[in-house]
């Protein structure tokens, strides 16, 4: 099997500088692991370098790694939970308005939602975006790949293992940790699914991981022990930083300690902060250390 790494470079504030898009021979055709950026240019500039590609297996739906999909008559393999994710791109709007309600239980204000905003209307202001590949619900097995489903970073995302080799998305990186989304009508517990995706990942024999950002993991089974150990003391954290008294999802974020102070976060930043400290928080709240309370007519969360 031959591997080729295409760096896509992303345009996105306060994100990787690159995506990792694989050019993978397999016995029977070429295929590519993940879409690169969503803009038209991205698109293009990606597919010269692919040459005339047909099929592209997707490991989740985010702005970074779906971009031919809206561009080329490829098609494409997602799982079905990150499929129903690309009406995000073609209908923005549609999109929020969900989202901020829920957003909006919580008491979280709209400011940390505009980056998210800003970022999905800035490509669909440009250009009408449209869905061009055919898009396919994975199954188990795809072009001799075994589809892992990895759920936590996002509701449907998955890795792609073949002869002991594991394209990983975003659930293995090597020099950072992923951010673990919360998608309020899927799980309600996606920093149990991220944790449970990890685990999965140690029960496979894995030579080497390829990553969808930084670089090529040569010992995957210290990564993923680092992984599993990074969220649980981040859990153990949120947990510590809890006052007696009520809080807001928000407060809380303002005291874990992430890789700078909360407030000096750039918008996106802050945004991603308050949805992984949400997602440690429903994570305390399902193994019944706290609880969710009510603080002015929005949902708080309180030890027990
Ligand atoms: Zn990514």
């Amino acid at each position: 099997m031959e591997i080729e790494v295409i760096k896509v470079r992303l345009p996105l504030e306060n994100a990787p500088d690159f995506a990792n898009v694989y050019l993978v021979d397999t016995s029977t055709n070429p295929v590519l692991i993940d879409a690169g950026f969503i803009s038209n240019e991205h698109a293009e500039e990606l597919y010269e370098k692919v040459g005339n590609i047909k099929d592209v297996l997707i490991t989740h739906h985010h702005i970074d790694h779906v971009g031919l999909v809206f561009w080329k008559e490829i098609d494409a393999y997602m799982n079905e939970n990150d499929v129903k994710f690309l009406e995000m791109y073609v209908n923005p709007k549609r999109f929020f308005k969900p989202y901020m309600d829920w957003m909006d239980k919580y008491g979280i204000e709209f400011e940390f939602i505009k980056p998210l905003a800003s970022a999905l209307t800035t490509e669909s202001k440009k250009q009408k975006m449209e869905i061009r590949a055919k898009v396919n619900c994975l199954i188990d097995e795809i072009f001799g790949f075994n589809v892992i489903f990895t759920p936590g970073h996002s509701p449907g995302h998955v890795c792609f293992y073949k002869d002991k080799l594991l394209f990983a998305g975003d659930l293995v990186l090597s020099d950072t940790t992923t951010h673990v989304g919360y998608y309020p009508e899927y799980s309600q517990n996606p920093m149990k699914d991220q944790i449970e995706s990890l685990n999965k990942l140690l029960n496979l024999e894995i030579d080497v991981i390829y990553p969808a950002h930084e670089k090529t993991i040569k010992n995957p089974e210290k990564r993923i022990s680092e992984l599993i150990e990074h969220y649980r003391s981040r859990i153990d954290e949120v947990f510590q930083v809890l006052d007696e008294k009520p809080m807001k999802a928000v407060e809380v974020a303002e005291k874990v300690s992430w890789h700078r102070n909360f407030n000096e976060l750039k918008g996106w930043d802050k945004l991603l902060a308050i949805g992984e400290t949400l997602a440690c928080l429903k994570y305390l709240v399902d193994e019944g250390k706290i609880k969710e309370v009510i603080i002015n007519n929005t949902i708080g969360f309180s030890k027990i």
